[in-house]
C-alpha cells in the first residue's frame, strides 16, 4: 500500500514536471530541431532514489537503484 502511494506521488510529480517543462519550452523557444525524448524515470522502493529506467536494476518485485537494494528488498 505504501508503494502504491509512492508510485502515485512520483507519477503526479513527473506529470506536472513534464507539463511545466512543455509550457516553458513553448514560451521560451518555439519548437526547433528534434526535441529530446523524456527519460522514463523509476524510483527505488528501498531508498526512494529516482533514476532512469535504463539504469535501474531489475528484481522480481520491481526496479532498484542498485544490486545492493535489490538484495535488501528481496533477500
Ligand atoms: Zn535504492
Amino acid at each position: 500500500m505504501k508503494y502504491l502511494l509512492i508510485i502515485a506521488v512520483v507519477f503526479l510529480a513527473y506529470h506536472f514536471w513534464r507539463k511545466s517543462r512543455a509550457t516553458d519550452k513553448k514560451q521560451v523557444h518555439p519548437r526547433r530541431g528534434t526535441p529530446a525524448l523524456p527519460e522514463d524515470m523509476v524510483s527505488c522502493p528501498v531508498c526512494a532514489l529516482h533514476l532512469p529506467r535504463a539504469e535501474a536494476v531489475a528484481g522480481e518485485k520491481g526496479l532498484y537503484c542498485s544490486a545492493d537494494h535489490r538484495r535488501q528488498a528481496e533477500g
